[in-house]
């Protein structure tokens, strides 16, 4: 079976119908472009550049230490584009694991893009080092657990004030495209207004879950709670893809479904075409793609949305 997919590696991920899917990879580090790139893969939907700034006891990594991380990755992707998120930290990725957050719910606090708003110094720094790193190839930067039109706004402020200082000191940069997570079910909700403000969005579905359903999603406890198939969610994400493709914007998903292998006929027959997973999964994914038919597809998928009991339209 691994054979099998090996041999599938360079084939290009077509559906029966023609449709060509895009599937792209998770890292964390910019040495992940090597396995990501192992597999075929068509680009770095989702570079968590929280890892650069974690267990490093609050010394955070200066300018030059996060362009010569960016420019790596771009580098190391060789023109396939790479989408850099803005540091998420806060809750499950603490800045330091030997401070305990005492706040009462830290994944409900100052993280991710609130936590780069109330630092503005931080901000400008990693905004600077990626519109650098664009230099080098196709970069994207994505805002992670955007919960505001206002935080889109703000960071818009926060990129042309990037692009000053770096026009003031002659550095060279490159153009970006700009995207949010949509990962709060208040974004799910508000992506309609959201989509003019941005070039495209990006479905994280691991932080969509835990907030739609309110289950901490790195509590045991609460586990067998946490559902990706529950009607609530499944709704959220159906409709961000249908508004984003209404709007004429790119949509993926870079949570854990989008490499989920019994999700991928449900997401395609949804409107998805572009997922972003953790390296491993792309043969597998791949796989279920060639072999899926999106036009037979579309009227389940919304069968399964309206259905109180989704898992049991998915199996076989
Ligand atoms: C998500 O929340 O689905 C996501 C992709 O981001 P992270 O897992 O890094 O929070
Ligand atoms: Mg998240």
């Amino acid at each position: 079976e691994r054979e099998k997919l090996t041999r599938i590696k360079n084939t290009p991920a077509v559906t029966l119908d023609g449709q060509r899917i895009e599937l792209l990879a998770n890292i964390e580090l910019p040495e992940d472009t090597l396995p990501a790139l192992a597999v075929g893969t068509v680009g770095v939907g989702l570079f968590r550049t929280e890892f650069l700034f974690m267990g490093r006891g609050g010394h955070l990594p200066d300018e030059e230490e996060q362009y010569d991380a960016y420019r790596r990755a771009v580098e190391g992707m060789h023109g396939l584009p790479v989408t850099i998120r803005t540091v998420d930290v806060g809750a499950d990725k603490p800045l330091d694991h030997h401070r305990r957050d005492e706040h009462l719910n830290p994944a409900l606090g100052l993280r991710a893009i609130r936590w780069s708003l109330a630092e503005p110094a931080m901000f400008l720094t990693q905004l600077r080092a990626i519109l650098r790193a664009a230099a080098h190839g196709r970069v994207n930067i994505l805002i992670p657990m955007v919960a505001h039109l206002r935080e889109i706004r703000q960071v818009h402020t926060m990129l042309a004030k990037a692009r000053e200082q770096l026009d003031h000191r002659g550095a060279v940069y490159g153009p970006v495209r700009l995207g949010v997570m949509i990962e709060v079910p208040a974004a799910a909700l508000a992506v309609r207004m959201f989509l003019p403000h941005v070039d495209f969005v990006s479905i994280g579905t691991n932080d969509l879950i835990q907030y739609a359903l309110a289950i901490d999603r790195v509590d045991e406890s609460v586990a067998h709670l946490y559902d990706p198939l529950h009607p609530a969610v499944l709704r959220m994400v159906a409709d961000t893809i249908a508004a984003a493709r209404e709007a004429g914007k790119p949509v993926s998903v870079c949570g854990e479904m989008a490499g989920d292998v019994t999700l991928t006929r449900l997401l395609l027959g949804l409107g998805l075409r572009s997922f972003s997973m953790h390296p491993t999964q792309i043969l597998p994914v791949k796989q279920q793609v060639l072999r899926s038919d999106t036009r037979k597809l579309q009227a389940w998928a919304q069968q399964v949305v309206a259905s109180d009991e989704p898992a049991a339209l998915l199996v076989g």
